[in-house]
């Protein structure tokens, strides 16, 4: 897995979300801590100046909608916790004005300067363009929007189209498409399917990859679609394979709960 230049927290006082049915609710988000938190519907749930870039973006994409989310913290204790010497770092030969003059370098990233940080955290940075904005988009599963025809679509023309294949559900063995597959390990894991499909696509091509056929020599009947300990050097395909071997399911790293999803036989 590549290192980002800068790390960053995705916190700020206020997030997006970015979903493609329109719906308007007020919901409780669970908290990690004492703050009060929610998510209110629509751009006018938005300070003044996001609410002028927003609508550029509502503009040019009207079937998207915004979502606010109130984190309940103040920008003051967000930047104080976000510039703690190391907690931020970008990589040791980035412009020295976004390195920290503490000086604290390791593995090849200094400690970030607050002012970058602080670029980074201010979500009206990123809302001037529709490519920017889609580091904000919902992640999570909502079944509201997340349906079989959506992820049909994201995996058109790859290895996933139209294809079944023999899995075992919670012990239950059974006959699948690629879709229903996605969207049962969405359920099971509280992630977008659109996510979980982009990014299989990502690591293993449209095509497939040895990860994925389930006939790499010696580990024969084992899949490691995220590619998950694929590290570089020796084989990565059999590193990861042999992760997979170890009976490590498919994780997400957003709950660590185990998909309980296996595929019987090769695609
Ligand atoms: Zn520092």
């Amino acid at each position: 897995m590549s290192k980002n230049n800068i790390k960053i927290i995705a916190s700020s006082i206020i997030f997006f979300i970015i979903t493609y049915i329109l719906f308007g609710t007020l919901s409780t988000v669970k908290a990690e801590s004492t703050y009060n938190q929610s998510v209110k519907s629509g751009i006018e749930a938005f300070p003044q100046e996001y609410q002028e870039l927003l609508n550029a973006l509502k503009q040019e994409h009207p079937n998207w909608t915004f979502d606010a989310y109130y984190t309940g913290i103040s920008w003051d204790e967000l930047v104080q916790n976000e510039t703690n010497h190391g907690h931020n770092r970008i990589i040791n030969s980035a412009n020295s004005l976004w390195k920290c003059s503490c000086g604290d370098v390791a593995t090849g990233y200094a400690c970030a300067s607050s002012s970058i940080t602080k670029y980074y955290m201010d979500p009206r940075n990123f809302l001037n363009n529709d490519v920017k904005v889609f580091q904000f988009l919902e992640i999570s599963y909502n079944e509201r929007i997340h349906t079989l025809e959506g992820i049909k679509s994201v995996i058109k023309g790859t290895f996933m189209e139209n294809k079944k294949v023999s899995v075992t559900v919670n012990g239950n063995k059974q006959e699948m498409s690629y879709e229903q597959i996605i969207l049962e390990a969405a359920k099971q894991s509280n992630m977008s399917p659109y996510s979980i499909a982009t990014k299989i696509i990502q690591e293993v091509g449209s095509k497939g990859s040895a990860s994925v056929s389930g006939t790499y020599a010696g580990y024969e009947g084992y899949y490691n679609f995220f590619n998950y300990a694929a590290s570089d050097g020796g084989s990565p395909i059999a590193k990861g394979l042999e992760y997979a071997k170890n009976g490590n399911g498919k994780q997400t790293r957003r709950r660590k709960r185990k998909v309980i999803i296996t595929l019987d036989r090769p695609i």
